[in-house]
């Protein structure tokens, strides 16, 4: 039977090629021979068809596999196992595994049954920065921070790192605002008798649309969506027309949230855009409170794509440490463990003074 997966050896060594997002070319690993995204595309276009029509397993495969690995009736309806094209070992994805690397061998693979119809993304951005500039933006992390344990940033082994097209819906959106605002400026003068205080009373309204393009919102329930959103933005400018010649070397994952559960955290995004403009164009008033609020918001159908990240992760003392850099522009982010002795040291260096002054503020004010 025809495999359902994808290898993408060099056409003059039989080594692995993987996208090299440096010269934004595909690079064999034991040669270095480079070709552009197009050739590979077409040298592949009948082997990957062969592989997007073998598909996923029949239902006699599915039964032996489930039974071959003694899954249970939910890993069964999860898992596949695929054969490596290169050395035969079996791979085992999920359901929505769309790109790997055989663990034996170390060839990357593509699932292209696993892109068809609607799981088949409309754009990517290829992958700009490589593994080293994702180990040399974790170094520049730690610098400057200063409750960083030592031992943390001396030791620094990086346990994994991965670079990943996290699948993304893009949002296109109109949306409607209607505000009021009750605002005040107040006046002081100073006579030789008295003091006078005036306080002038306003309400402000605000009315508008706003228009929105390509508002991105994770589609991976895998992905901490704290940490997707805080490596954006992505710029669209290098957005392309999706090909699978983009995957290899990295890992894939299809969309598990689909683009209705996706929208309203758009949506969310948007009337809080909303909000901030409006708010932000009243201005000059001593105070301002908000006194009604109407935002309606329309969406277009989304774009389907894949962005480039990288992740990375550590262990210290027990506990996972996990990083995310955007894989176009290099902005990280991740937690950090804090060094409890020299937090407090700290804190009782800053805190005492403070205290001091209070303490006297309080005598001050009792006396
Ligand atoms: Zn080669
Ligand atoms: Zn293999």
């Amino acid at each position: 039977m025809a495999s359902s997966v994808t290898n993408y050896q060099c056409p003059s060594c039989t080594g692995p090629l993987h996208f090299h997002g440096a010269t934004g070319k595909l690079k064999c690993d034991y040669c270095s021979a480079e070709y552009e995204v197009a050739e590979v595309e077409e040298m592949f276009a009948k082997k990957e068809e062969a592989a997007r029509a073998a598909g996923t397993p029949s239902k006699e495969e599915a039964e032996f596999q489930k039974a071959a690995h003694g899954w249970s009736d939910d890993e069964a309806e999860r898992l596949r196992a695929y054969g490596c094209p290169s050395c035969g070992a079996e791979l085992i994805c999920t359901e929505n595994t769309a790109a790997s690397t055989c663990p034996y061998c170390g060839n990357p693979t593509v699932v292209p049954s696993a892109l068809t119809g609607g799981a088949m993304p409309d754009a990517v951005i290829p992958f700009v920065l490589d593994q080293q500039a994702a180990k040399q933006a974790l170094q520049n992390y730690y610098k400057g921070k200063k409750f960083l344990p030592k031992t943390f940033a001396a030791q620094n082994h990086i346990d994994e790192i991965q670079g990943v097209y996290v699948p993304f819906w893009l949002f296109d959106g109109e949306a409607y605002g209607d505000m009021v605002y009750r605002a005040t400026k107040v006046h002081k003068r100073q006579t030789q008798s008295e003091k006078i205080e005036i306080t002038e009373h306003y309400d402000i309204y605000r009315k508008g649309h706003l228009s929105f393009e390509m508002v991105p919102v994770d589609a991976s329930s895998k992905m901490p969506d704290e940490h997707m959103d805080a490596i954006e933005p992505y710029t669209y400018e290098n957005l392309q027309e999706f090909s699978t010649a983009y995957l290899p070397g990295y890992f894939a994952d299809t969309y598990d949230e689909d683009e209705e559960k996706c929208s309203e955290r758009a949506q969310d995004r948007i009337s809080q855009s909303v909000k901030d403009a409006f708010r932000k164009s009243v201005k000059g008033y001593s105070s301002v409170t908000q006194k009604k609020e109407e935002i309606s918001v329309s969406m277009d159908p989304a774009t389907y794509a894949f962005f480039p990240v990288w992740l990375l992760s550590t262990k210290w003392e027990g506990k996972n440490y996990l990083f995310a850099m955007n894989g176009q522009t290099g902005k990280l982010v991740g937690d950090l463990p804090v060094d409890r002795k020299l937090f407090w040291l700290w804190f009782a260096g800053i805190a005492l003074p403070l205290m001091a002054i209070l303490s006297f503020v309080l005598l001050g004010g009792i006396l």
